[in-house]
């Protein structure tokens, strides 16, 4: 059999087991050899009965006690018991619906039997174990995830065929392998699904890991390769007091340091590549504003990127304030062709100094007369995909990148490459920690008149929800279904409802209405929860909170206390499986802290939303526990880089690297 062959090839796997590999995710030889394991079943020690405690799964060398009793329990359920002992203790064990268990043990028979032993009713008692007549041969048995219809052995059945025979090809030379300490690609899987041990399965999961860190580490590498020039955007002139004159507050001293780490960058040799990270609410727009005005003051164009129209706008609002007798144009996707045509004829003409606006900008083909500078806000929202097509259109230029969503410093390392880091690990004067509040149904009508209270004092309010509509498939409070209701509740004050599928304008004026003050609640989804910037706004309603994610939630949360007000964020949730996960919102207001509380809740797989599918895709390493590979991935490939024994080594992963881009899209959104 071949890797590429189709699961099919399998004996036992027709059409419709294929389905529920396709389930998995599995459609070829490949894709099975590279699913692996979650855990092991450790089959190689027996435990005594008086040595396992309570909770624990064991196999256990016993002999039957009692004869089977079939006990009817209703329709469809029935137990049959029958007692162990292996002298030091007696066993109880439960087995569901297989009567016919009975007609293949005997009293006295020795047995192994596998399973979770629990104190139950007065017994020691292992329910639904897995019973062996001889000592089982295999020490370690897998266990994969599943998906219904799909058991553990109809899986290691299909990979002990799968790995039997077919013919895996090695990608490394054998002076490969022995430098960099790497067994053969066959042992690995064969480790990695039938163990020898623990020792090597797991040497054999870090080959496989470090493999796809490899090409993943060499794909980041020529995303950012292009940009080694020499800089040929001459700033001479920069003025941080001018600028900060023209501010209606007193940076912070990170502010100010950060200013000048961007300052140093533009009159460097080089381009500027560098990552602003902070916090939300700790002013990273007005670090943006001062690269621009560096730029202005030098004759050259800016470009600042953001995720969502609403915040393009924003910024756009923003920067006319404080560059007033400068050109400024945005540019959105929701623009017709018309204004689009006026918008790019300024840019083209050097007369538009900065230019704002949402991937519009990317994806046109806008040339620029001057081009010194792109921004990226909220960088966390776009793929490295969209990233390296904004590099592409400017190339010879500097970049800052603004991002809210910490990552640990080796993955940014990896991740951005060259890239420089800023940190704003300060926030402005006088924020109040904001209240964070989990509630649930019986509390409801309290936080109704405790946001009236705030309305009351001036304040303004968000609410947001998971959905626009009422839906059938979902039990979540729609947008709409809460509007409607609270409108009756809040008469007399202005409410609105705001979300994605509203046509632009429309949206436009009614944030222009909040800004104003004159709209007091905003019933909304998640269209605001980045960027927005409502200093008045006191209040965060999050209805069925246990749909977002923490790192979401943080940023939703950020949408207030960013002025003096004392701000409140309620999380509506009557979901207890959600309780932990949002207790760590409650209790803390860090952003750094709550995405390490995220990571581990839910494995970076998840948080930073990579997705790509294919060869060489991220399933199986975790950017986060295999931090260490990463590190090394990135050394290995310095390495080669410059190695003549490895070129061809070093040619394959390239090619390997540039086939999966060219694939696929590939999207690293740090959600
Ligand atoms: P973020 O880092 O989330 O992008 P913003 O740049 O939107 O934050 O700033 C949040 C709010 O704080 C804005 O209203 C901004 O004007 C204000 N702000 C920023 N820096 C300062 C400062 N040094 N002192 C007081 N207010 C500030
Ligand atoms: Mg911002």
């Amino acid at each position: 059999m071949n890797s590429c062959d189709s699961v099919t090839e399998i004996k036992g796997i027709a059409e419709k087991t294929a389905k529920l590999f396709h389930k998995i995710e599995v459609d070829t030889i490949r894709d099975l050899l590279y699913y692996l394991p979650r855990d092991y079943k450790d089959l190689t020690n027996t435990k005594k009965i008086s040595e396992v405690k309570f909770g624990e799964t064991a196999l256990l060398c016993v002999k039957i006690l009692t004869i089977p009793v079939t006990k009817y329990i209703r329709k469809g359920m029935e137990i049959t018991s029958f007692q162990v002992t292996d002298t030091t203790g007696i066993v109880n064990i439960d087995i569901f619906n297989q009567r016919y268990i009975k007609n293949n043990i005997r009293q006295g028979q020795t047995i192994y039997v596998y399973g979770r032993v629990e104190y139950k009713f007065g017994r020691i008692t292992i329910s639904s174990p897995e019973l062996y007549f001889k000592k089982p041969e295999d020490s370690f048995l897998p266990l994969y995830p599943l998906t219904n219809g799909l058991t553990q052995n109809m899986l290691r059945k299909a990979m002990k065929e799968a790995l039997y025979k077919t013919s895996i090809e090695e990608s490394y030379s054998d002076a490969f392998l022995k430098r960099f300490e790497l067994p053969t690609i066959r042992t690995a899987l064969q480790e990695v699904h039938f163990p020898t041990s623990i020792e090597h399965a797991k040497s054999a999961r870090t080959r496989i890991v470090f493999d796809e860190l490899l090409i993943f580490g060499r794909m980041i590498e020529m995303l950012g390769e292009e940009k080694n020039g020499q800089n040929r955007v001459v700033i001479k002139k920069i003025s941080k007091i001018e600028f900060t004159k023209k501010l209606k507050f007193q940076p912070t001293n990170a502010q100010i340091r950060v200013m000048s780490e961007i300052a140093d960058d533009l009159t460097s040799t080089h381009y500027m590549n560098r990552l602003v990270q902070g916090d939300v609410g700790s002013g990273k727009t007005a670090i943006a504003f001062f690269a621009m005005d560096c730029m202005i003051r030098n004759g050259y164009q800016s470009v600042m990127m953001a995720p969502t129209e609403l915040l393009a706008d924003q910024h756009y609002i923003a920067a006319k304030e404080l560059f007033d007798e400068h050109e400024i144009v945005l540019v959105v996707g929701s623009m017709s062709a018309k204004q689009r045509a006026v918008q790019k004829e300024k840019i083209e003409s050097g007369s538009a100094k900065i230019i704002i606006g949402t991937h519009a900008l990317i994806y046109g083909d806008t040339h620029f007369s001057n081009l010194g500078l792109i921004i990226t806000d909220e960088q966390h929202r776009f793929g490295v995909k969209q990233r390296a097509n904004l590099a592409g259109a400017g190339k010879d230029v500097h970049t800052l990148i603004m991002s809210a969503t910490p990552i640990p410093r080796s993955l940014a390392l990896v991740l951005y490459g060259k890239t420089k880091i800023s940190i704003i690990d300060e926030l402005p004067p006088g924020r109040q920690r904001i209240k964070t509040y989990l509630i649930r149904q019986n509390k409801y009508q309290e936080m109704i008149r405790f946001v009236r209270n705030e309305m009351d004092h001036g304040r303004q309010v968000y609410m947001v929800c998971p959905l626009i509509e009422d839906s059938e498939n979902s039990d979540a409070r729609s947008a709409s279904e809460i509007f409607e209701e609270l409108k009756n509740v809040y008469q007399g004050y202005e409410i609105a409802l705001l979300h994605g599928k509203l046509k632009n304008d429309l949206k436009q004026q009614i944030m222009q209405r909040y800004a104003e003050g004159k709209i007091k609640i905003l019933i909304c989804t998640t269209v605001i929860e980045v960027g927005i910037n409502i200093q008045n706004a006191s209040v965060m309603v999050v209805f069925n909170a246990e749909r977002f994610g923490l790192a979401q939630l943080h940023q939703l949360r950020g949408r207030v206390g960013r002025a003096e007000y004392q701000s409140y964020c309620f999380l509506l949730s009557d979901n207890t499986n959600a309780f932990e996960r949002l207790q760590v919102l409650v209790k803390t207001n860090d952003g750094f802290e709550i995405a390490e509380k995220d990571l581990q809740l839910r494995g970076s797989g998840d948080v930073f939303g990579v997705r790509q599918h294919g060869m060489g895709n991220l399933k199986i390493a975790n950017l986060i526990s295999d931090s260490k590979q990463l590190l090394r991935a990135r050394e290995v490939l310095e390495i080669l880089k410059s190695s003549k024994e490895f070129k061809e080594e070093y040619d394959k992963i390239t090619q390997r690297a540039s086939q999966n881009m060219n694939e696929k899209m590939i999207e690293i959104a740090f959600n």
